[in-house]
């Protein structure tokens, strides 16, 4: 009897791990009898050298079922205490209208996309992104906006990196911070300073223009809540030639004068109080707008308006030779994976508003700061300000019993700073919301009503704002922001736009070095629980005890999945990641009176944020070459780190390398740069071909980045969010990242922050959290194993049609391969951008294109994937190699065949004008397989060139829709 429930039981517990992992059993074994080997371990023993296989089995527990899972989480989210916050600095409630919590956030169609690589399928997040640029410009009153940063804190670094590299002033080496600018702002742009050698002051804003200076930020209103004229500050700065930064925030900008119209030459900010949870912290999508004479600096992705192949408007993302992937360590920055999911969000949250109803918010808000700045100063209360938008501060002599009662309302108010404390009302607040204010701050029986003093501030207007500050132009005048106010009408813009873009709900999205697998509809329920979503990330720690179990939990598993000791979870992206691990490596150098050891080697395989992320620490960038076989050049490497061995800092790799392989030499290149004194950094985002396996820390690096949203099911939004922690051993772990409002345990005190918030993106942790804990060691082991199958599988039967550029030892990859169509290039002139456009007509996303190599397709099939999509893509593929030969043949001409017409819209094949090599019925349907599933393009193929040419970037005129 018990053995028979303990089987049901056993039976359960795999049941995540099945569905997660995507072929069957009967699949498996189809796949292994390809390969030649009668079992997955022999799979494992060809391809893994035994060297680096863990001898001890993972310790992440058990796997357990979606419903225990979410059961168990449940019971640990429910230890959070969500307090009404009234915290601010950059954090506010808000209301996410429904219609977007469940048809953007909650829905798979937007949150399963990847960065718009491949424009042709990405039309309506590229035009929400679009909205959100439009969005940014008009409340910002600048010429030019980014398709989203990472939080207001990075945001304001980049600012100054972008100060740095425009301002005439080329002999200042500082930047000014006003001492009101949100305190987790000041720290992460003192640290991304220090890194850089920049020097910081941070003083009473009138100084700025004392100093000699290439930049300065002010925050308008300032963190404590006044709203100060800032012309004279910003042309005080001008007049220095150097560059003023605002970092604004987004809602009083619906009744405040824009930034860029007192002459700012930078704006930014948070685009959270815009219909995007607070979350402990994020993810959030940041704003960043600057002046057109400066778009070559611009930090980030820009989406941008061009033409298709037939002339129509078509989207696309601008100017992509700025960033790393092309520029490497002479990119603006090393932003990679960005906000994409919340920067829709936000967009809609404006769209579904429109400016009258945004501009109803921002007043309601600002009445209520009026109405209780009223109440208060009749009862004598000293408000440290006279002028607001949303937030007072409270200079008191009581500061502790008001607070002590607060927080036994279950109210929380900004405490951090000495003497004073501050209110900032929100979107959420009621009247009688503010009545429990005037109880808490003046105490019950204070004979206030709210009603008669909002009846006299009505009356009597305020003077709150002060007049020269009052907004006075007109915003989001454009129709996208003036259509859709129904929920219906709302339901169907999202719904339209949704069903433009290619995501994994529709096929496997192939992405080498992405790792595109499942994002489980479990893991993605708890992130909006209240109990997660609604907590500001700067509450009393007592208040957070959910999130702080939640996050040891991951933290510990992380560590025994990485083998290092340490992890910090606060980097919200890989490339952040990069950045804060570099940091640890330099600081650890400095600690050893080592400061001088500089030098980083980049094998010449290197994604291009490594080398991005490097010159950020100011390292110097050595190349290593590869050898024929993609694998690092050992002789080459050598010679290298004895050259520099005295200035040594560190060596950036990839592993399995980004050419697919398990290199044997891995663990002897860490010997090599141990000797000379280095340290190891280990890019992790390829962690799915090692979890369980292998592990960094016992391989022998120091430290690296995982990507969670990729080997760790955070899906990847159509470009974010993501999450970057850094896993780092014991010696490394006293110079991870800290915070200056509340303290990360476990690293030195004085470290600086790399994000805005403590851990990071905090609100997604528990997608990652409830991955491990439904694989448990033995389901990630098994994941990581199918990985290779699939990946091994799909090589085999490709390889009887293109070459394969590298592969390991036994003939075998790692977890993805890398497709050579150069040969056939050469034979035919079709290009790898031909078969990466023609694979949407057959209703695939294409694979990794020239990366790392160019001319090449990186395939990454992943666990998730069914034998029965991987045969399909095959197939696809198998099929666009036939068209080719037809190109070769000449039966079609270099000029007329479906490859370079691809790909095919509706209108296009159904168009009146047919003057094609192949038929109609071909162009859109060319193997059956594609009528059952079919997905058209809504554009044709995109003219990049013509784009970055007659640049725009964003909602086109009116005009272009008449015609
Ligand atoms: C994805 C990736 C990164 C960057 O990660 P982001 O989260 O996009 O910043 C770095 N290195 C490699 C090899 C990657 O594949």
């Amino acid at each position: 009897m018990s053995n028979a429930k303990s089987l049901e039981e056993l039976e359960q517990k795999q049941d995540f791990i099945r569905r997660h992992i995507g072929p069957s059993p009967a699949q498996v074994s189809d796949m292994l009898s390809a390969l030649e080997v009668s079992s997955v371990q022999e799979l494992i023993d060809q391809t893994v050298p035994a060297s680096i296989r863990l001898e001890q089995p993972l310790t992440v527990g058990q796997s357990r079922t979606e419903v225990e899972t979410l059961s168990y989480l449940k019971s640990v989210a429910s230890k959070n205490k969500v307090f009404k916050s009234y915290i601010g600095q950059g954090y506010h409630p808000t209301n996410v209208p429904h219609v977007i919590l469940r048809n953007v956030l909650e829905n798979p169609g937007w949150y399963t996309a990847y960065t718009p690589y491949q424009p042709e399928i990405a039309q309506g997040r590229l035009e929400s992104l679009l909205n959100f640029q439009t969005m940014t410009l008009d409340l910002t009153g600048l010429d030019l906006a980014s398709a989203s940063l990472l939080d207001e804190s990075t945001a304001a670094a980049e600012a100054m990196g972008l100060a740095k590299r425009v301002s005439k002033a080329k002999k200042a080496n500082a930047f000014f911070i006003a001492d009101d600018v949100h305190t987790q702002t000041i720290d992460v742009v003192t640290t991304r300073a220090e890194q850089f050698g920049f020097e910081i002051i941070v003083g009473k804003a009138e100084d700025a223009v004392n100093h000699d200076i290439f930049g300065a930020l002010f925050q308008y209103p300032t963190t404590s809540g006044e709203v100060v004229d800032i012309t004279d500050l910003i042309a005080g700065v001008q007049s220095k030639k150097a560059i003023a930064c605002v970092a604004a925030d987004i809602m009083s900008l619906l009744l405040l004068k824009a930034p860029g119209k007192l002459g700012a030459d930078v704006v930014l900010g948070s685009a959270q109080r815009f219909g995007v949870p607070m979350g402990y912290g994020g993810p959030h999508a940041a704003f960043f707008a600057t002046r057109d004479a400066y778009k070559r600096s611009l930090p980030g992705r820009i989406i941008g308006v061009s033409k298709d192949r037939l002339g129509n408007d078509a989207l696309r993302m601008a100017m992509q030779t700025r960033e790393q992937h092309i520029r490497r360590d002479k990119a603006n920055s090393n932003i990679c994976t960005a906000q994409v999911l919340l920067a829709n969000m936000a967009a809609f949250y404006a769209v579904y508003h429109g400016p009258q109803g945004l501009k109803t918010i921002a007043q309601r808000i600002h009445r209520f700061a009026d109405i209780l700045a009223s109440g208060l100063k009749a009862k004598g209360i000293a408000l440290k300000h006279s002028t607001w938008f949303d937030t007072l501060t409270v200079v008191s002599d009581n500061k502790d019993h008001v607070i002590a009662r607060a927080i036994a309302k279950g109210v929380n108010f900004a405490t951090n700073h000495e003497g004073e404390y501050s209110i900032s009302v929100s979107e959420t607040t009621t009247r009688a919301d503010v009545a429990e204010l005037f109880d808490i701050i003046l105490g019950e029986g204070h004979g206030l009503s709210v009603d008669a003093i909002a009846a006299d501030v009505e009356a009597n207007g305020s003077e709150s704002i002060p007049a020269s500050l009052v907004r006075d132009d007109e915003v989001l005048t454009h129709p996208n922001f003036n259509s859709y106010h129904s929920e219906t009408d709302m339901l169907r813009y999202i719904k339209r736009l949704e069903s433009k873009d290619l995501s994994l709900n529709h096929s496997m999205i192939s992405l080498g070095s992405c790792t595109m697998k499942l994002n489980a509809t479990a893991e993605m329920i708890p992130i909006t629980w209240p109990e997660f979503a609604n907590l500001h990330p700067f509450c009393p720690l007592d208040q957070a005890e959910g999130y702080q179990i939640m996050i040891g939990e991951l933290h510990d598993w992380l560590v025994n999945i990485t083998g290092y000791d340490a992890v910090s979870l606060q980097p919200n992206s890989g490339a952040q990641g990069e950045y804060a691990g570099l940091i640890a490596i330099r600081k650890y150098h400095e600690s050893r009176g080592d400061a001088h050891r500089n030098v980083c080697l980049i094998p010449s395989s290197a994604h291009g944020t490594n080398p991005a992320s490097a010159q950020m620490a100011s390292m110097k960038i050595v190349v290593v070459n590869c050898d024929k076989n993609g694998n690092v050049d050992m002789a080459d490497l050598k010679a290298k780190a004895e050259e520099v061995s005295e200035n040594l800092s560190c060596i950036m790799i990839t592993y399995p390398s980004t050419h697919g392989v398990y290199e044997e030499t891995i663990r002897e290149i860490c010997d090599i740069i141990h000797e000379h004194g280095g340290q190891v950094y280990m890019d992790g985002a390829n962690m799915n071909a090692q979890v369980g396996v292998t592990s960094p820390g016992f391989i022998g690096s120091d430290v690296s980045h995982l990507n969670l949203h990729k080997t760790f099911c955070i899906p990847h939004g159509g470009g974010g969010p993501g999450v970057g922690p850094i896993g780092v051993k014991s010696h490394l772990a006293p110079f991870m990242p800290n915070h200056s409002v509340i303290n990360v345990p476990g690293t030195n005190i004085g470290n600086g922050a790399v994000s805005a918030a403590p851990y990071g993106s905090a609100a997604i942790l528990p997608i990652s959290w409830a991955y491990i804990t439904m694989m448990g060691s033995e389901g990630l082991k098994q994941a990581t194993e199918m990985a290779i199958v699939n990946a091994n599988y799909l090589t085999h039967e490709l390889s009887k049609h293109f070459p394969i550029l590298y592969r390991g030892r036994n003939n075998r990859v790692a977890h993805e391969c890398i497709v050579d169509l150069r040969p056939l290039k050469e034979q035919s002139g079709i290009t790898e951008m031909d078969v990466a456009k023609r694979l949407q007509d057959y209703g695939f996303h294409s694979p990794t294109m020239s990366f790392p190599v160019a001319g090449t397709l990186m395939i990454e099939p992943t666990e998730s994937e069914s034998k029965g999509e991987i045969d399909r893509f095959i197939e696809a593929m198998v099929s666009i190699k036939g068209e080719i030969e037809k190109v070769i043949s000449g039966e079609w001409s270099i000029e007329n065949n479906p490859l370079v017409f691809a790909p095919h819209t509706q209108g296009d094949v159904l168009g009146n004008e047919w003057d094609r090599a192949y038929d109609r019925f071909y162009a859109a349907f060319p193997v059956p397989a594609v009528a059952k599933n079919k997905f058209w393009p809504t554009v044709t193929r995109i003219d990049d060139v013509y784009g970055d040419r007659n640049l725009v970037c964003s909602c086109p005129a009116v005009e272009t829709y008449r015609d």
